[in-house]
């Protein structure tokens, strides 16, 4: 029987997530569709360790994440890439992740005549991201522009005069709408992202890559479709060029002389358009099946 990782005494890879808020729910799904499991987390442990995978989680707030792994503290980190920039800690960005995408985004009252970011010189901005605020006025040019620094709550901020307007994060935009906010300046696309210290040991750079295969496999499926359809042989071609698979679409032959069944893949923010043009080229019976893995 094959020795286990415990067994060989490897010493697991951490990695820190969220304890509570919005990265949370993505960060576990993503390690969970990765096939790694865990212990149950009896007394709400802070630590777990996987049962098949040389993987320990620690559970912490998310703007302690990159300190915590630029410390060595933990190996690797999922945390949103807005407070990445923000801490300016010693780590790299291993892996774009797609989830809690957002952005950093300054916003006035909706009342107010300023509309871009040649009105900013001279605002009072509160914000929890000082830092890249400061960085974004500097780049900018903006003159005379202070900063409020809060730790929170802070859309209400210039309703009730502590500032003149806001940098926070948006996500649907309906938090700006209830206070009479405008988005004025984008100031940092952001999403979850994988971080590591530059420090890891051979052993702990192979068990991230082993982590970063299974992640990218289950990313690759979450954006892409299986597409299964019939076609009249003299249509494949002109089928073909519509279907941006992997690579060549499968062909098989049907049962009924002069048809073929085709199978390939096709990425969803495509989707609709690519399936409108095959039924214009010809297709039948299109069958599009979610994937649960894709390997490249
Ligand atoms: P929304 O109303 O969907 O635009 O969300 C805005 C509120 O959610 C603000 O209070 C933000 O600070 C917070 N928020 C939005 N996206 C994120 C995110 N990815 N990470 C942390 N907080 C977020």
């Amino acid at each position: 029987m094959q020795a286990t990782f415990a067994e060989n005494n490897v010493e697991p890879l951490r990695l820190a997530i969220q304890k509570s808020g919005r990265l949370k729910e993505g960060s576990s799904e993503l390690i969970r569709e990765c096939g790694i499991h865990f212990q149950n987390r009896g007394n709400n442990s802070l630590k777990v360790s996987a049962s098949n995978f040389p993987l320990e989680l620690l559970y912490l707030r998310d703007d302690d994440i990159p300190g915590c792994v630029a410390d060595k503290a933990a190996d690797i980190g999922i945390v949103g890439l807005n407070v990445v920039e923000e801490k300016q800690k010693q780590i790299r960005v291993v892996e774009k992740l797609g989830f809690a995408k957002c952005r950093l985004s300054i916003a006035l009252p909706k009342a107010s005549s300023r509309k871009s970011i040649e009105d900013l010189n001279g605002l009072h901005l509160a914000t929890t991201y000082p830092n890249l605020l400061r960085k974004f006025l500097d780049e900018n040019n903006v003159r005379g522009a202070t900063i409020h620094e809060i730790s929170g709550s802070v859309e209400i901020a210039p309703s009730i005069g502590l500032a003149e307007g806001i940098c926070d994060l948006v996500s649907s935009g309906s938090t700006l709408i209830a206070n009479r906010l405008k988005e004025v300046a984008v100031v940092l696309e952001s999403e979850a992202v994988l971080i590591a210290h530059e420090d890891l040991s051979d052993e702990k750079v192979k068990i991230l890559e082993k982590l970063l295969f299974r992640i990218r496999a289950v990313r690759n499926a979450l954006d892409r479709k299986y597409i299964l359809l019939n076609t009249r042989n003299e249509d494949i071609d002109k089928i073909s060029e519509i279907l941006p698979g992997l690579e060549s679409p499968t062909i098989i032959p049907l049962r009924e002389e002069g048809w073929s069944a085709l199978h390939s893949v096709v990425y969803e923010d495509k989707f609709w358009e690519v399936i409108d043009k095959l039924k214009d080229a010809g297709a039948e019976g299109i069958l599009v099946v979610s994937i649960d893995k894709l390997i490249d």
